[in-house]
């Protein structure tokens, strides 16, 4: 069955999802990857904390210290989230990821304030509540499994994906896919119509919409369909996508170029 996680991943680069999927190829435990671990735990526990925030801002003027107390709580906590992935080297990351989320949750306490202010406290933390969080999904009619960070239930279902890496000016492409996705499966399970959802980016605190169009829809089944031959087949040449950038940041870089 395939993952719809990898779906992103061979967006990105084939080769990437043959190395580790296939080749079981696990990257080296360096510096850029421990702090990129560190950085993403913490930014997306933040964002799962979206509601409790919201009812300690609307009693409280002082927004910025809540959010710095909840920043330091999650920290504490972050061993206990990353549980056995979490080794102790990884402490060392700590005061630079803390610095860098400290900008950054300026602007989700300027997003939750004018929430409240715009909507209401009981509109505010109805749009920020999910439905579920980390909901398993699989369908073996799709082929398809996968683990969506949030449903929300306004209309209809929205998935929401949390991001916390580079921001593109729109949406990535492998993240439109990931998510619709998500939206396939969630039709699936309940039968009925999933028509848009949100890729969270929580570098800039934005919720940037996606719709669910059909050319998008059969792109998904298109990239599922790759994927399975490509996981059966052998293994891609090195640079498919024609982009030397992606292979310079790549956590694969020197185990793929030795293969
Ligand atoms: S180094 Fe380049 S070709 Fe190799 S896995 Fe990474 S992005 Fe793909």
């Amino acid at each position: 069955m395939i993952s719809v996680s990898d779906l992103s991943g061979f967006i990105y680069c084939p080769r990437s999802v043959y190395l580790s999927r296939v080749l079981g190829v696990v990257p080296p435990g360096s510096d850029p990857q421990g702090r990129g671990m560190v950085g993403h735990a913490i930014r997306r526990e933040l964002s799962m904390r979206q509601a409790k925030l919201v009812r300690k801002i609307d009693s409280s003027e002082d927004v910025e210290t809540i959010l710095n107390s909840e920043l330091e709580a999650v920290i504490s906590d972050i061993p206990y989230i990353f549980s056995e992935r979490w080794v102790e080297g990884y402490s060392k990351f700590i005061p630079e990821v803390r610095s860098e989320v400290q900008s950054e949750i300026q602007l989700l306490g300027e997003e939750l304030s004018a929430l409240i202010s715009d909507l209401g406290f009981e509109r505010a933390l109805e749009r920020v509540t999910p439905w579920k969080t980390e909901y398993i999904l699989r369908s073996e009619a799709l082929n398809m499994k996968g683990r969506v960070d949030k449903v929300m239930r306004a209309d209809c279902f929205e998935p929401v994906e949390i991001k916390t890496g580079r921001v593109p000016d729109g949406v990535w492409d492998g993240d439109r896919v990931q998510l619709c996705a998500y939206a396939l499966l969630l039709e699936e399970r309940f039968k009925e119509g999933v028509s848009h959802g949100f890729v969270e980016y929580t570098r800039v605190q934005e919720r940037r919409p996606v719709v669910f169009t059909e050319k998008l829809r059969r792109q998904v089944i298109h990239a599922r369909d790759l994927l399975s031959e490509l996981l059966d087949g052998g293994l891609p040449d090195i640079c498919p996508h024609g982009q030397p950038r992606k292979c310079e940041s790549c956590n694969l870089v020197d185990e793929c170029y030795e293969v």
